[in-house]
């Protein structure tokens, strides 16, 4: 059994099958890529596990809860966090305090009633932000208002704010959509890391197939809302049925 298990999942949206009987296990700890041609599904499946979409059929279920009618905040505290294809930050705030937002929403029952605990917990979610923020190399830019950040630090920051949260499971959805070459090599360098230190599951999509290979112990290959072939890294490379999907984008 994995942390996640993915049965028989189905959506359509019109006379669109965008998902048909997808299934997906995902071992704890490690890093599942799902990737296929455009429109393939890969998003539809990854708001299927976040609560912004309700499949038609089949079941999700992570560390023994179902994600299927949880809502997204639930769903968070199961230990999901999501990284989106486009950076969802507060662009007023500064670097730290978008940080600790998510980490006091986390713990937002644990102080709300104590004010005394309320100042120590303050310090402590400052330190825990601040941490994070070493982890994923933007501590010097703390006071920085986010919207000033470049495009790959901001992703470094919604990256710190999903992992301020402490999730077991990270979900990425391109990740390095738009980056430079440079910014997409320390990105890479900063999921193997956060894999090294906090051992969190990753499901990962992405079309940059070096991100893929660099990253991935297992991968699947979504195309027209099927999983066509899940593998080792090694046997996806060359797969007849792979380059067939990726012929007709
Ligand atoms: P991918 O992420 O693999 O590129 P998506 O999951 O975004 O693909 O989309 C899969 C298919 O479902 C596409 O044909 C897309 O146009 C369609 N689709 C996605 N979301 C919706 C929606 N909310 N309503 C209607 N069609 C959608
Ligand atoms: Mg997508």
């Amino acid at each position: 059994m994995g942390i996640l298990e993915v049965r028989n999942v189905s959506k359509r949206f019109g006379g669109l099958q965008a998902l048909n009987n997808v299934n997906l296990t995902v071992e704890q700890g490690s890093v599942h890529a799902i990737i296929g041609p455009n429109g393939a599904g890969k998003s539809t499946l990854l708001n299927c596990f976040v609560g912004r979409l309700t499949p038609d059929t089949g079941s999700v279920m992570f560390d023994g809860h179902s994600l299927l009618g949880a809502k997204p905040h639930q769903i968070n505290q199961f230990g999901v966090s999501r990284v989106f294809q486009t950076p969802e930050i507060f662009t007023d705030l500064t670097v730290l305090e978008n940080v600790m937002i998510p980490t006091f929403a986390k713990r937002d029952g644990a102080y709300k009633l104590n004010p005394l605990a309320r100042v120590s917990q303050e310090t402590e979610v400052r330190d825990h932000a601040e941490a994070t923020l070493s982890d994923v190399g933007l501590l010097d830019k703390r006071k920085m208002v986010a919207s000033s950040l470049s495009r790959g630090d901001k992703r470094r920051l919604e990256m710190a704010m999903c992992l301020a949260q402490d999730p077991k499971l990270l979900l990425l959805d391109e990740p390095t959509a738009g980056m430079s070459r440079a910014d997409t090599n320390r990105t890479i360098d900063l999921l193997k890391q956060i894999g090294e230190s906090r051992g969190i599951t990753k499901v990962i999509i992405e079309h940059d197939m070096h991100v893929v290979f660099s990253l991935a112990q297992k991968i699947a290959v979504l195309a027209q809302g099927t999983v066509i072939v899940e593998d080792v890294p090694e046997n996806i490379k060359g797969h007849p049925k792979v380059r067939e999907a990726y012929l007709g984008e």
